[in-house]
């Protein structure tokens, strides 16, 4: 099969810190659960539920409220101890109900009833996605209720895109997931292709992969809907909307083929919504890479929303030394943690902690103009030009519109000998004149 990759600049990222990719381990169950408010783009779900009430498992406990904010569900039966405050790292407010484990559970270990969604129009399908609260889980946290309502005005064809690219190796959980829940990623793309009206499903797959793909040959689609498996570049940033896209168009060409407006979504989010649909099930827990220099043991392991990271850390041995830095996502993109006590929520992809050795000490030089940062930008900018207007008190009109086409893959700032902070420098203020 040919391999789809974007033409130019990325890096082959890769960490030997990451947990093993072979199967996955399920955490032990937390006596406390702290259940954020915010876990999506928009504004924070408002509690309906507080101190001293019991909860399901599974109960709603926070409603959203308009575009961007999702549905919070218990993620274990207990009481609601307390109501917590805290300042993120990027300086966000965000609340949690804290929950104290209790009572029995309703889903966990018993048999699961499955429901037909084939016989379900595309607004109920909406319409329990929404209620269930599920966001995209691999990125910042968008409804999919609000992507599949937006795509509703969309002339057809529409593609749904599984995005299956593992072009970071700190995806391994999301790798995992795919391998342990195969039918569901696939059920989900289905049920995804019902829900926007699409009439292809494309199952887009890294080339270091090719085992999955080979999978995804086999899967017969419902009535209705064609399917298509693409082997595509395993070089982040791969899986960016703009470098998927791209191969995508070069693939629709070669094959003569018409895709339409692609609906990219990636397995976490896909099993979480044949959860939802065919199951009656919001997030409950998600599988997350936990690694890093300092982690005794990494490994990819199933971990309840809501359990703190302290105790993630604690069940992969604790650390080996003091970590330097401890964040959420892929070192390349990570939100820094400044608590051990904040939890996993539906994002957390993975978790890891690092050794001063592997952020890499020292201080930051002046650029040698070694035009490193030019020859990875996929975009083809000039991050160092960027960096440098950036930082100063005007920049022309030609570079700001330059600036604006920076996605903030960072691959720029991954190879700078001199440890400039190109790109968030740069996408910074790319938002600043937005
Ligand atoms: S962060 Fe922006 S400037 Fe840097 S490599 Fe990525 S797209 Fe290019
Ligand atoms: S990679 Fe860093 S040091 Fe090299 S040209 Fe770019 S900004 Fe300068």
């Amino acid at each position: 099969m040919k391999v789809y990759s974007f033409p130019r600049g990325g890096i082959l990222y890769e960490d030997s810190t990451v947990p093993p990719r072979t199967s996955s381990v399920t955490a032990f169950l937390p006596g406390l659960s702290v259940i954020p408010l915010v876990q999506h783009t928009g504004a924070r779900a408002l509690p309906v539920v507080g101190v001293g009430d019991y909860v399901r498992e599974g109960m709603l406990i926070g409603r959203g409220q308009g575009p961007g904010s999702a549905n919070i569900h218990a993620a274990a039966p207990g009481r609601v101890i307390n109501m917590v405050s805290w300042k993120t790292a990027a300086d966000i407010n965000n609340e949690a109900l804290v929950i104290r484990l209790e009572g029995r559970f309703e889903k966990l270990g018993k048999k699961e009833d499955s429901f037909r969604w084939e016989g379900l129009s595309s607004f109920e399908i909406e319409r329990i996605i929404a209620d269930m609260g599920i966001v995209e889980m691999e990125s910042g946290g968008t409804p999919v209720s609000d992507i599949l309502s937006a795509f509703r005005s969309i002339p057809r064809p529409v593609s749904v895109v599984a995005r299956c690219v593992f072009d970071d190796p700190w995806l391994a959980a999301d790798y995992v997931l795919c391998r342990e829940r195969f039918q569901a990623v696939v059920e989900g793309a289905f049920i995804t292709a019902r829900a926007s009206r699409a009439n292809r499903v494309v199952f887009a797959v890294s080339g270091r992969e090719r085992e999955l793909a080979g999978d995804f040959l086999t899967v017969h689609p419902p009535g209705g809907i064609e399917v298509s498996t693409v082997l595509v570049g395993s070089r982040y940033p791969q899986r960016n909307r703009r470098e998927l896209e791209l191969v995508l168009r070069m693939y629709e060409k070669k094959e003569e083929l018409s895709l339409g407006a692609l609906l990219i979504l990636g397995p976490a989010t896909l099993a979480a919504l044949h959860d939802a649909v065919k199951l009656n099930k919001p997030i409950l827990y998600r599988y997350v890479s936990v690694g890093g220099s300092a982690v005794k043991t990494p490994q990819v392991m199933k971990v309840r929303i809501g359990t703190r990271i302290g105790e993630v850390f604690a069940e992969c041995g604790g650390f080996i030394d003091k970590p330097k830095r401890i964040a959420t996502g892929s070192p390349l993109l990570g939100w820094t943690v400044v608590d051990l006590d904040e939890p996993i929520i539906k994002t957390s992809f993975a978790v890891f902690a690092l050794l001063e050795k592997q952020v890499g000490g020292g201080p930051r030089r002046s650029c040698i103009g070694c035009g490193e940062c030019r020859r990875v930008c996929p975009v083809g900018l000039d991050p160092e030009e960027l960096y440098k207007w950036a930082k100063s008190a005007e920049t022309p009109d030609a570079v700001q519109g330059r600036a604006s086409e920076c996605h903030g893959c960072c691959c720029c700032e991954a190879v700078c000998p001199s440890r400039l902070p190109l790109g968030k420098v740069i996408l910074d203020s790319a938002l600043r004149e937005k």
